[in-house]
């Protein structure tokens, strides 16, 4: 595609990324096939392709407008695009180049700048966080239905595991989770413990970043990334092996804090480290079981048996990391019951469950309906805002495949050999 950018950003580094893209686009239209929003409307203007012409056609000079923003606002960020464009176009990126264009001139209604600001505040401080589910929990009846479908119901987190181990790798403070599902967080640190591995949590880090990088705050998510970068590089230099996520939204975006970063001399190559040392754990850990040859049931219960894996867009499309989840599940007697459109985002995409309530709810019944057609008797993911959004409206539990995992292992008292 042929792109003449506008004087005052040709030259920038986001200029010249973003005309390179351009110019890898070839405009074919076979990303709008696998495109969730394009599939909703129907208008080329919510499809990967269109976006691309606006976004184009706003980085030449033009003006852009509230619908130009409404358009960009409606993409998921899910990157199902990049898995099917034929000229491995960086949608995603130039996403974020467009959007921050369009940000800096088109102002906000006062409603939207107050829902994005206080997302962005309430979200990342754990502290505040936390006592408002506990709130809202105490109070449910009390709670808005809007709000109220964001909260999942308490369960126990079990134990933390006391045994120390030679080897330790890092595990995310992460913002939401410790509040909502702890139960993640403590299921893997008892799997980790049973391959003979320690969690550590660096106590002072905090959010990856991905809230305020999705709202247009790029600059509030670099400084977050700066923060935990210096919260975590003295970790790895005293012998942790590397940074695992279990929230793919998480390690899709601490595995880009060497691009957020690469224009800071302080912090590029401290950021390119850490990138580095980072692991989504549907990377890490389904090897290391298969090596450590942890033993599996004779039989799963019921209840464990018939599952379905729902793989989040962070972790597909973002990561590229496919099929591991599913092979260990099935490694440990797991029947995988198959779906139709394991490729479409399930409506969550972060605070777009909350900001574009309509596209997304539409998004959750659509894959509800193809996650439950073959009667799981659980439904398993790998991310918690997927968690959450799909827990609100299943008919069936919605779990980590990690939960998943730590159950399983504890029917063979694998931790006690
Ligand atoms: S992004 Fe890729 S698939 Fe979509 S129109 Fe451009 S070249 Fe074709
Ligand atoms: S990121 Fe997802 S929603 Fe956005 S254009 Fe690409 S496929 Fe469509």
């Amino acid at each position: 595609m042929e792109a003449h950018l506008a004087e005052r950003i040709k030259r920038t580094p986001d200029g010249i990324e973003a005309e390179s893209i351009l110019r890898a686009c070839v405009h074919c239209g076979f990303c709008n096939a696998t495109c969730p929003t394009y599939q909703l409307t129907g208008d080329e203007l919510d499809g990967p392709r269109g976006r691309i012409y606006q976004i184009k056609r706003v980085l030449e000079g033009e003006a852009p407008g509230a619908s130009t923003q409404l358009h960009l606002d409606r993409c998921l960020t899910c990157r199902n695009c990049e898995t099917t464009c034929p000229s491995g176009v960086r949608y995603g990126r130039l996403l974020d180049i467009g959007r921050a264009a369009v940000t800096e001139r088109v102002t906000r209604p006062a409603m939207q700048r107050w829902q994005r600001n206080f997302l962005r505040f309430a979200l990342t401080r754990q502290g505040l966080f936390n006592s408002a589910v506990r709130i809202g929990r105490a109070l449910h009846r009390l709670v808005p239905p809007t709000l109220r479908g964001k909260l999942p119901s308490a369960r126990a987190a079990g134990a933390w595991p006391r045994a120390t181990h030679a080897r330790k790798v890092l595990l995310l403070n992460g913002c939401v989770q410790p509040a909502l599902m702890p139960s993640i967080d403590a299921a893997t640190a008892r799997v980790l413990d049973a391959c003979d591995i320690e969690a550590v949590v660096a106590p002072n880090s905090g959010c990856c970043g991905a809230i305020d990088f999705h709202l247009d705050a790029h600059a509030a998510a670099q400084a977050r990334a700066r923060h935990n970068i210096d919260a975590w590089l003295p970790l790895l230099d005293g012998g942790v092996e590397a940074i695992v996520i279990n929230a793919s939204g998480c390690s899709a975006m601490v595995k880009d804090y060497a691009h957020l970063l690469r224009d800071d001399s302080t912090y590029a190559d401290k950021a390119q480290r850490i990138a580095a040392a980072t692991r989504d754990l549907a990377e890490f850990l389904p090897p290391l079981l298969g090596a450590l040859g942890l033993r599996k049931p004779a039989t799963l219960p019921e209840t464990l048996r018939r599952v379905v894996f729902h793989p989040p867009c962070t972790l597909q499309h973002a990561q590229k990391v496919t099929g591991a989840v599913e092979n260990m599940l099935a490694a440990f007697g797991a029947e995988l019951v198959p779906f139709a459109e394991s490729h479409l985002c399930c409506g969550s995409a972060g605070t777009y469950s909350i900001l574009q309530p309509e596209f997304s709810q539409r998004l959750r019944e659509r894959k509800l309906e193809n996650l439950q057609r073959g009667r799981p008797a659980m439904i398993l993911s790998a991310n918690i805002g997927c968690l959450a959004h799909l827990e609100a409206a299943a008919a069936v539990p919605v779990r980590h495949w990690v939960e998943w995992l730590d159950s399983v292992l504890a029917l063979t008292d694998t931790r006690a050999q």
